[in-house]
């Protein structure tokens, strides 16, 4: 496409609008951005008035005035701004001029922990690669530095999938579908709809990476072109990743024992077939698949060991930030567990929790905004939870520190966004480590 002289609008200067717009002026287009909020006050202020581009608030801005909006991921397509314009997302956008082959990794949970891992195979493997998209490094922003004979490993996000028309994944790994996101896409079926793209667009020369395990994942068969290959299969067999007696198998052949897996939990030996489906399927031999998840060193604020205390670990788990993924870190502990949950509520329902927290807490440490509806909904389905009021992390884990006993496991793992009292689920997990640190 063809972007000299044409008038484009990028909404939103967050990461990827700015990386967006960069792109937009390098491939020769008169670049409009806007944002709500005041250009002074947004993230990127400096670097964007220093290009002499076009602002304009949000609020004024009219999109069918321009050959072309771009949408940041951030910014829900039913704004105003975007009616009856041609709009596109940043990833859509950067595509066609990202060279290279391309591994598209999305689901619910797990994202980025497998973007990483398939990332760290493949630099083990010492094939080139770049890897970002939702995670690090916006798409527009890698097309600099890409390639052919490369590979982009992006991590996307519904709200990137869900413009996608002509993006193709060489492969595309769906992890798992469960409800997510709901406030923004309404219904289970527009949220599975925008995940769907990444499979919709691919063809027969490309692979689908599937969940045999996760119902959702595996009936994207059924909405893609591509070869299918599953991991987590129920079988070892040709063409699947599977786990059986404590060995993960490669169509077949022996991969690794599960015990090897330096990462907490089952769901992470999904994420481990996930990552050595799609390595296997770039070429990279078996060996240097093992020896890249030997040595994987995890992401930071998922099930991150912290500190060890008179017999107390302390875990950080802020990216939890919805049920499934509380269930997963709970399902990755076998007892005696210090949980602190709450936060900014996203409407889920924090009665699905019960029964573990029945099994495995020794203490439910509810925190933040979302803590009276944790404790309404806990208490309507299961009598006599130990749940606390803590209010504060530090609250949190001063009762932790003077209850929990030698063995025991304190786990930051809330169910619940981060904004009602941190800026991000990154601050979130700091300060949980700060605290922990300072622990005497
Ligand atoms: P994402 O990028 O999709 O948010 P992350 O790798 O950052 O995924 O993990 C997010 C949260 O989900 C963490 O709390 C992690 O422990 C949990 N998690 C990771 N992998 C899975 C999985 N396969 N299924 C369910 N939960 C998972």
């Amino acid at each position: 496409m063809d972007w000299i002289g044409k008038k484009i609008l990028v909404v939103g200067l967050g990461k990827s609008g700015v990386a967006a717009a960069r792109l937009a002026r390098r491939l020769g287009a008169t670049v409009t951005v806007c944002d709500d909020k005041p250009l002074a006050e947004t993230a990127f202020a400096a670097e964007v008035a220093g290009w002499g581009v076009a602002y304009v608030a949000l609020g004024e801005a009219r999109g069918v005035d321009f050959d072309l909006v771009i949408q940041s991921p951030g910014v829900p397509l039913e704004a105003p701004v975007f009616a009856n314009a041609r709009v596109t997302g940043e990833l859509e956008f950067a595509a066609p001029v990202l060279l290279g082959r391309k591994i598209g990794i999305t689901g619910s949970n797990g994202k980025t922990t497998v973007t990483a891992l398939i990332g760290h195979i493949l630099r083990e493997a010492e094939v080139p690669v770049q890897v970002g998209g939702n995670i690090g490094i916006p798409p527009a922003a890698m097309v600099n530095d890409s390639r052919v004979g490369q590979w982009n490993v992006l991590e996307l996000s519904s709200f990137q999938l869900e413009t996608v028309e002509s993006f193709v994944a060489d492969i595309a790994v769906v992890l798992n579908i469960t409800p997510d996101h709901l406030d923004r896409h309404h219904t289970m079926e527009r949220y599975i709809d925008a995940k769907a793209r990444l499979v919709e667009t691919q063809g027969r020369s490309q692979v689908a990476v599937l969940n045999g395990g996760n119902a959702a994942s595996a009936a994207l068969a059924g909405r893609t072109r591509a070869k299918v290959v599953y991991f987590n299969a129920p079988e070892p067999g040709p063409w699947v990743v599977a786990e059986r007696d404590g060995v993960i198998t490669v169509d077949e052949q022996m991969l690794m024992p599960v015990e090897a897996i330096p990462l907490r939990g089952r769901h992470n030996v999904e994420n481990v077939m996930a990552a050595a489906a799609a390595t296997w399927l770039a070429n990279v031999s078996l060996d240097a698949i093992e020896a890249g998840i030997r040595s994987f060193p995890g992401v930071e604020h998922r099930i991150e060991p912290v500190r060890t205390l008179d017999g107390v670990t302390y875990y950080n788990d802020s990216k939890a930030t919805n049920v499934d993924a509380t269930e997963k870190a709970l399902d990755a502990f076998a007892g005696g567990v210090w949980i602190i949950l709450g936060g900014k509520d996203k409407q889920s329902d924090y009665r699905t929790l019960a029964g573990r927290l029945r099994e495995k807490a020794k203490g439910v440490l509810l925190i933040g905004a979302a803590a009276g509806v944790i404790r309404g909904q806990l208490a309507e389905v299961e009598a006599g939870l130990p749940l606390r009021d803590c209010g504060t992390m530090a609250a949190a884990l001063a009762v932790a520190r003077a209850e929990a006993a030698s063995g025991d496991t304190v786990l930051l793992a809330p169910a619940c966004a981060s904004f009602d009292q941190f800026q991000s689920y990154e601050h979130r997990g700091r300060v949980f480590k700060e605290l922990v640190g300072q622990l005497e």
